[in-house]
């Protein structure tokens, strides 16, 4: 890598989708750059394109325009056959980890496996690997001869992590990793993620629908809305001044993470759904759902604005 480059730089991709006919723009223009070992925070409701544009920087969905660079390679320009060697750097942990693993894998096989088809190490050395890869996570040794069905969530979300680190990546994309996990389990795979970023010197893109799961972990945040970024800001700025109303919908809706599984709070929930990407509505998207909406709102498309060094937010009433 380039030296004062940051590891990951997304800009401008944009994805569509045709369904039923007509143009789904999951993505729409997307730009963020990410330095070595932070974490960026991407939010948003299911349906804003955030696990898209996760995939598009794995290349396991191809931008249809844009660039993406990582580690000074722009991955569009990386042939097929070498994109199995950019997949060592990059890794995922998906939000669904027993699906994400092979029902009739050990856990053992199921860690080990990355670094068989990767060639990587010998028998003994992959065997020593994946024990050390176990404790690290939280794991007991006799875990490794489980089948999937045989442990918890928060027990398999540690197995994934494992195998996700079993590469050596540099950056791993978080899909919701603990959004189907039991509160109290989510902040101790939260607090390990923490953990494992600062010894292995990880950076993270952190795919969350809740702003409080990720302002734990994050250094920088993005907030999509129908597949653009309607915000974007430092993570205590952010939380310090939401500007754009989405975004404050959002804090006022979170579930807070708790500092012990007994203060748990009320989670209250975003008023209206979120349009159908096939029919986006005109002017600013969000508009149908803005208490703050004004004639400009539904006609015109704001444009992104400064609200602060590092800090933009696209909507008309940014001064
Ligand atoms: Fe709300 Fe208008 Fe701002 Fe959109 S541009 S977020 S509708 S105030």
């Amino acid at each position: 890598m380039l030296s004062n480059s940051p590891l990951l730089q997304v800009e401008n991709v944009s994805k569509t989708f045709r369904v039923q006919g007509k143009k789904l723009h999951a993505i729409e223009n997307v730009s963020f750059t990410l330095e070595a070992e932070k974490t960026l925070g991407i939010v948003g409701e299911s349906g804003s394109g955030k696990s898209t544009l996760g995939r598009m920087v794995l290349r396991l969905l191809e931008s249809d325009k844009g660039k993406i660079i990582f580690d000074g390679m722009d991955l569009s320009k990386i042939k097929k056959k070498h994109l199995r060697e950019l997949r060592q750097q990059m890794q995922i942990i998906f939000q669904d980890p027993k699906a994400s693993l092979n029902p009739r894998m050990t856990v053992y096989d199921a860690i080990e496996d990355a670094m068989v088809i990767h060639k990587i190490g010998t028998k003994a050395s992959r065997r020593a690997r994946v024990l050390e890869l176990l404790e690290r996570v939280g794991l007991p040794d006799e875990v490794q001869y489980a089948y999937p069905h045989e442990l918890s969530g928060g027990q398999l979300q540690r197995v994934g992590i494992a195998r996700a680190l079993s590469l050596n990546p540099k950056m791993i994309i978080c899909d919701e990793p603990v959004s189907a996990l039991d509160v109290s389990i989510q902040v101790q795979v939260i607090q390990l993620l923490k953990d494992l970023q600062k010894e292995f010197n990880l950076t993270y893109i952190f795919i969350s629908h809740n702003l409080a799961v990720v302002e734990y972990l994050s250094d920088e945040i993005a907030v999509l809305y129908l597949g653009e970024v309607v915000e974007q800001a430092p993570a205590h700025e952010l939380f310090k001044k939401p500007t754009h109303p989405y975004t404050q919908v959002l804090l006022s809706s979170i579930l807070k993470i708790p500092e012990s599984p007994e203060k748990k709070q009320k989670m209250t929930s975003i008023q209206g759904e979120i349009p159908s990407p096939l029919n986006p509505p005109n002017g600013c998207t969000f508009h149908p759902r803005c208490p703050f909406a004004t004639e400009i709102c539904v006609s015109v498309k704001p444009e992104q604005r400064k609200v602060s060094e590092g800090h933009f937010a696209v909507c008309h009433l940014v001064e």
